[in-house]
């Protein structure tokens, strides 16, 4: 049996290799970008007015002028205007390039215009205020994004800006999520009374497309031969497995001497922790990672989160920071485990607190309804006081 820390470290020196594709730049949220991203032009591109009012050259008004005859008008979309004669103005909106001859812009709450004339009100002016200049925020070349980034909304207008219709992400391993048991049927099924719908491949697979990765199911009968041969079908179509039951003590669990039969090495069996403590993990030569997570409900959610995810995100290059919560309440538990506390995280008035909702056990699934994460309490003591701070893998935000 290993710690939590020992099965961390183990997991997470065992990365694949990650291959790239092209995607379109809408479709890139949440997705690593693989290229460099550079400015095809300077942002912005040229000088653009950034408010509504009207351009004129600002050593006329230093000189003195307060009344510019207003010669036309500048809009956004049309092509650069010039100032004829340099002490009327034109009209300019915001976006428009700043026409040639003007170098100040004046809103038009700073002005009354009258009879083609507009009336500058304010006593003072800046040269060349309201004016947002040709490469101010970024040079034609320059980059824009590393390599290595998880891309957001925000990076999908930057995408957009430079003409980057398509873009090179990393793409997650190829991946099965594999379901094991007799008892199970499929979720269109009407169960009979001893048996049950299969969910945790689903809620394992909701997870992964949460984050962009792409996933597809299989399900195991109890039985070791056939087991052997799908298992083996399965390990060699896919770079990552991830199977769920089968890994306990029971008669008919199968999971751990089928993956050694087909060649699996075993890096631990069984870690120190609640729920989840049968989890057994294990590599094979030809770059294949295989989490046997145990099969209750909770156990596969909690290791799912605690440790398949932050090691597929660190496959792609991403270290996914471990967050802190508040214990909110004492708390107590019998057994020197890691436990991984079901909790309701809140922020309340900016401190985050974790609210103990312990649940009814590894099967009770329904409890995951009312939490939003685990608290990782330490082995060793096994009472835990309101006020400490501990590491907490949140799995929904809202
Ligand atoms: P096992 O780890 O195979 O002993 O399973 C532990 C418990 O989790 C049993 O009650 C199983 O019926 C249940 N279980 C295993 N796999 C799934 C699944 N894919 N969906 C829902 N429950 C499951
Ligand atoms: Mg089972």
């Amino acid at each position: 049996m290993v710690s939590v820390d020992e099965a961390s470290s183990i997991v997470f020196s065992n990365l694949l290799g990650c291959s790239k594709e092209s995607v379109r730049f809408s479709d890139a949220v949440n997705r690593v970008l693989a290229e460099r991203i550079t400015a095809d032009r300077d942002f912005p591109p040229f000088h653009r007015v950034s408010m509504d009012g009207i351009a004129i050259l600002f050593d006329e008004w230093k000189a003195g002028r307060r009344e510019f005859n207003i010669e036309d008008v500048q809009a956004a979309g049309v092509g650069q205007k010039a100032l004829g004669n340099p002490q009327n103005c034109l009209e300019v909106m915001t976006g428009a390039i700043l026409p040639a001859g003007a170098d100040t812009v004046v809103r038009y709450e700073d002005i009354e215009v009258k009879d083609g004339s507009a009336f500058v009100q304010v006593d003072s002016l800046r040269a060349g205020q309201n004016i947002h200049k040709k490469g101010q925020d970024a040079k034609a070349a320059a980059v824009l994004l590393e390599p290595g980034m998880m891309l957001s909304a925000a990076e999908v207008a930057l995408l957009a800006s430079v003409g980057k219709s398509n873009v090179q992400v990393y793409c997650f391993p190829t991946t099965a999520i594999v379901a094991t048991g007799d008892e199970l049927v499929d979720v269109q099924s009407t169960p009979l009374l001893h048996q049950i719908r299969r969910s945790n491949t689903y809620a394992i697979q909701a997870a992964m497309k949460g984050m962009g990765w792409e996933a597809c199911t299989f399900h195991l009968a109890d039985k070791k031969d056939e087991m052997v041969a799908s298992l083996k079908q399965i390990v060699d179509d896919h770079d990552v497995v991830v199977l769920s039951g089968g890994v306990s003590k029971g008669k008919f669990d199968f999971v751990p001497q089928v993956l050694e039969e087909i060649g699996v090495r075993k890096r631990f069996y069984k870690v120190n922790q609640k729920p989840g403590k049968p989890f057994w993990f294990g590599t094979s030569d030809s770059a294949k990672v295989i989490f046997a997570l145990p099969g209750n409900p909770v156990s596969t959610f909690m290791c799912f989160f605690r440790y398949v995810k932050p090691w597929a995100l660190k496959c792609l290059g991403i270290v996914e920071p471990t967050h802190s919560a508040i214990l909110a309440e004492d708390f107590s538990y019998e057994g020197s485990t890691t436990y991984f506390l079901q909790v309701a995280v809140k922020i309340e008035d900016g401190v985050v607190r974790a609210y103990p909702r312990a649940g009814g056990g590894s099967g009770d699934f329904a409890n995951l309804k009312d939490v939003n994460g685990f608290l990782e309490l330490p082995s060793g003591p096994d009472k835990f006081q309101a006020g400490q701070k501990y590491p907490c893998f949140q799995f929904r935000h809202y």
